[in-house]
Formats: C-alpha cells, structure tokens, sequence
C-alpha cells in the first residue's frame, strides 16, 4: 500500500521521522490506508514555508478577487470529485454514503460562498473629522494560520477554516485528526491542481500533542483555528500565549433541546432523534438532552423508543444502513462509560445502552442508540458531552424552568425549541445562551449563517461574513491631501 504523503512548500514528502500510521475502517477495523506520520520538525518546516510564502509570495497581495477564482475552482474540483471524496469519508468515518454526500455538497457550496464574499470591497471608506483627508478602513489577511481538525466532521471542519483562510489571503498549515486525515489529503491535492501557490498551504499530518501542539506554540504563526474537545482547546489557548497569536476555539456541547406539549408531536419526536442519531450522535451540535414538558413525557418516551428501536445499524455503504460506528475502540470505551456512570447515577435506560450482539456489527465500533430518562441536570451525563448515540431526558413543568434546565450547562453551542406558539418560542430563544437556537427544527446550518459558541463551547466564529472576518486584520489608513504646517512647538525663527 502506498504511504500518503504531507504537503509542504508546494511537495509532497513523507515525514522526517519515517514513521507512518495505518487508518482504519471503523466499520470493520479493516486498514484503509498508511499516512506518513509527522513530527514537530515537519510541523516547523511546513510554518517556514508558510511564513516564507506569507512574507515574501505574492498571495497576501493579490488581489482578492484573483484569490476567489482560485477557491472557486477549489469548489468546482470538489464538485467533480465529489463521489470519491464521500467514499472516502464513510470508508474512514463509517458514516453512511448518503450523509458524506451531503457533506461534499456543502463543502463546495462552503467554497463558493467564500468566492462570491471574495468579490465585496476589501476596504470601507470611514467619516473623517479633518478637512481634505480620507479615512479608511483596508481589511488585511492576518498571516500564517495553525488549522487543526477533529474526525467527526473531517473535511467539513477543514472547509470551514480553508475557504475563509485563503480567500482572506492568509497562508496555513492543516493538521486533520490522526485517524480521519483522508479527504483532507484528497482536497490538498485539489488546492494543488487548482492553481494555489507554492507554500500558500500546507499539509502535516500525526498526533496532536506533537504535532498540533507545535503549530499552536511556534511564534511564527499568527493565528491558531481549532476544532475538538474542551479539555485540548485549554492546552491550545495556553500554548497561543507564546507569542499572543489570535485563537478561534469550535469546542464541544451538550445541547439541549426543549419540547413544548403543545409541539407538534410526530414531527417534534422525528427531528429529536435526528438531532442525535446521524453519524452516531458524533455531533458537536448533537441535540442529545431532551428537556421534554412532563404533561407529555411519557407519551413523548414511548414514541421515541419505538421508533428507536427500528434504527438500522450497519454498513455505510449498504443502502438500508441509517446509523454507522463510532470512530474508534478508544471513543467507543468513553461512550460505555459515559453511560454506565450515568446509570450509577440514578438514570434509568429505556432503550440500548449497550454495543449490538450481531457478529457482523461486533467487527466494528457499535453501539446502540440509547435514550435514559430520569435524569437531572447535575448528573455527569447530563452535563458532559458524550459524543455518543445517547440521548438524557429530564422533565419541565413551566417555561421558566425549561429556560433554566437549558442553560444549566458549561457548554453552550446549540439548541432548540418546539412549540406552536411563537411567542412563547421567540422567549425561549431570547435567554438560551447558545451560539445557535432553532425554533421547530435541529441541526441546520448553512455558509451564510455564523458558527460558533457561547460559554466553554468556545469563541470566534466559523462561516458567515464572521467566518472571513476571522482571517483578517483591520487597517485604519488616514491620508492628509493638504497637509499644514501645526507649529504646535512654535517655528524656527522664534
Ligand atoms: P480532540 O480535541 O481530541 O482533537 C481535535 C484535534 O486536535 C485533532 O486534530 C488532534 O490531533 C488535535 N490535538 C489533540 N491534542 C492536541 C494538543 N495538545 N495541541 C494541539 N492539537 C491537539 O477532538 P476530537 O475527539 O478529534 O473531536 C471531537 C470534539 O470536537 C468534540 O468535543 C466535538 O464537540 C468537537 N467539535 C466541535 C465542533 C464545533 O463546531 N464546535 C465541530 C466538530 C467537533
């Protein structure tokens, strides 16, 4: 099997250290692929060669429609691929084909809509308070950019950081999840045939407390954009204090969604399964604690438990598959245990809360989709993310105790509200503290709309104008056209 190579400086070349690492299907635990395995010098080759393609390229000067029709050929090329790129992504991921076929769509259109952004006017004219003069303000790139990934969303996590990067005129190292690096692989590859610059993006691949963790403290970096967990978002923002380089944290959550009686109730049961059942609860928006109103709650368990109990598990290349794996022996064991300290806590489980018994799903990192009911809010399950199919009910009697169940939680990425009566809804919405509230819906997100979390979910945000504005820097430029004379320290002759 060939090794995949990392990109840097325009070449692809294996790691220093020679090491390489195999990826695996998480369905079967078959091996996929052999990935070079970098270390922190290829990690500090690849910033050398995007500062010196910073410093000294063209591409931070270009103009930024020039760097648009780049990207949107990116995103054309993408489109091309696309059937590829999605075997790809279930192949490492497990997730169905349906569903990295979705997530091919949006990545091209995450392209596009940063080509089109590409063509707005990169400085803004501003008042000035002085005659004869003009005030502008020139938007800037910020310079070499750290852009580190998780495997849950693996090419779409990058898209969101590469668009804006590059049409921002930044240049950048990725460093993707070690177990998921394939379709970023795959897409550096489509970034070097549609014409992007020597240097201008670089590719390492390996461990993130060697490799990530260098990105993140090297002081020729500008700015670190990171995707994962709480816990390495602490240790990155920590190490960005070495030479105080801008940082964008997209951390995890534990996303409540609140159920109204007077909801509509099919559609209301529908969408909360899936708000956490597409790609095996592995969403950091997952919609995974339901705060449901007592009148309903047991009618709204049943429902939810018969229909869970007809998820099909299996193969995301088989068409009748409609939940995958988890990723990895190690997350599988967290999503155990995750559930068995909420049942030493008093949750009790109405469906699951086990791995499958078929042989065939045996071979691969399974576990059924769970709901536990009788939970409150200062339960670990209810509190931390589990990153799992799991879903934690807790009950409600009045909208005020919805509100404050919601928000009783260190994350706050997303959530949602079903209800008939939007006024009520439009109250909810109004005091959840969440980067994303949805009214009668759960998980939709688009290039347009802004992305990103309060609280420990983490700050800055990724798509949207704010997705651009990440990568820029603001210039305030003040020209004269008449200067005088102040003679403030009086004239020469005095
Ligand atoms: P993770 O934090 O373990 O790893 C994420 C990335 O960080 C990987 O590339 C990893 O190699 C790297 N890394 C690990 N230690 C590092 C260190 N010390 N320094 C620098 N880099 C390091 O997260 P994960 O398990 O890959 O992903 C799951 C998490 O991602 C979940 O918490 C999920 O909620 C979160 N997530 C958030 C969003 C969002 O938009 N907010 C989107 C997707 C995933």
């Amino acid at each position: 099997m060939d090794i995949k190579k990392q990109f840097i400086d325009g070449k692809w070349v294996y790691s220093n250290a020679k090491n390489s690492r195999e990826i695996i299907n998480p369905f079967n635990q078959k091996s996929i692929a052999q990935v070079t395995e970098s270390n922190e010098t290829d990690a500090k080759t690849a910033v050398a060669a995007a500062r010196k393609a910073f410093d000294y390229g063209d591409w931070a000067y270009m103009s930024s429609l020039e760097r648009g029709k780049i990207v949107r050929k990116i995103a054309e090329l993408i489109e091309r691929d696309k059937e590829e790129l999605a075997t790809l992504e279930t192949l490492n991921t497990g997730k169905t084909l349906e569903e990295s076929r979705w997530d091919m769509d949006d990545i091209a259109c995450v392209f596009h809509y940063y080509a089109d952004l590409a063509q707005q006017k990169c400085e803004e004219i501003i008042d000035s308070q002085v005659p004869n003069s003009v005030s502008k303000v020139v938007y800037e790139p910020v310079g070499v950019c750290a852009q580190i990934t998780p495997w849950n969303y693996p090419l779409l996590q990058a898209s969101w950081k590469l668009a804006p990067a590059l049409v921002a005129g930044n240049t950048l190292v990725m460093k993707p999840s070690e177990i998921t690096p394939l379709t970023t692989i795959k897409v550096f590859e489509l970034m070097e045939e549609a014409g992007v610059p020597k240097g201008v993006v670089n590719l390492v691949l390996g461990p993130g407390h060697t490799v990530g963790a260098e990105l993140s403290v090297h002081t020729d970096v500008d700015l670190v954009s990171f995707t994962g967990g709480l816990e390495t978002g602490k240790k990155i923002m920590q190490a960005a204090s070495s030479n105080v380089k801008k940082v964008a944290l997209e951390l995890g959550g534990k996303n409540p969604n609140i159920i109204f009686a007077d909801a509509d109730f099919n559609t209301a049961v529908d969408q909360a399964m899936n708000a956490v059942f597409f790609h095996a609860g592995q969403i950091c928006s997952a919609g995974t604690r339901i705060i449901v109103e007592e009148s309903i709650h047991d009618t709204f368990i049943d429902a939810l438990v018969r229909r869970v109990k007809n998820i099909r598990l299996g193969n995301g290349f088989e068409e009748s598959t409609e939940m995958g794996p988890l990723i990895s022996k190690e997350h599988l064991q967290k999503v155990i245990s995750y559930v068995k300290d909420g049942i030493e806590e008093g949750a009790t489980v109405a469906i699951g809360g086990r791995q499958p018994e078929s042989e065939e799903l045996k071979a691969g990192f399974f576990y059924l989709p769970t709901v536990l009911t009788d939970c409150t809010t200062n339960m670990s399950v209810v509190q931390n993310e589990g990153f799992g199919p799991v879903i934690t009910v807790e009950k409600f009697s009045t909208e005020e105790e919805a509100i404050i169940l919601a928000n009783d939680s260190p994350y706050g990425l997303s959530g949602g509200v079903w209800t008939q009566d939007l006024a009520k809804a439009e109250r909810c919405v109004a005091k959840m503290r969440m980067g994303t509230v949805w009214i009668n819906d759960f998980n939709i997100y688009f290039p347009q709309a802004p992305w990103g979390g309060f609280k420990q979910s983490g700050f800055g945000r990724e798509l949207g104008k704010t997705g651009l504005q990440e990568y820029q820097e603001q210039k305030h430029v003040f020209h004269n056209l008449q200067p005088e004379a102040m003679n403030w320290f009086g004239t020469e002759d005095r």
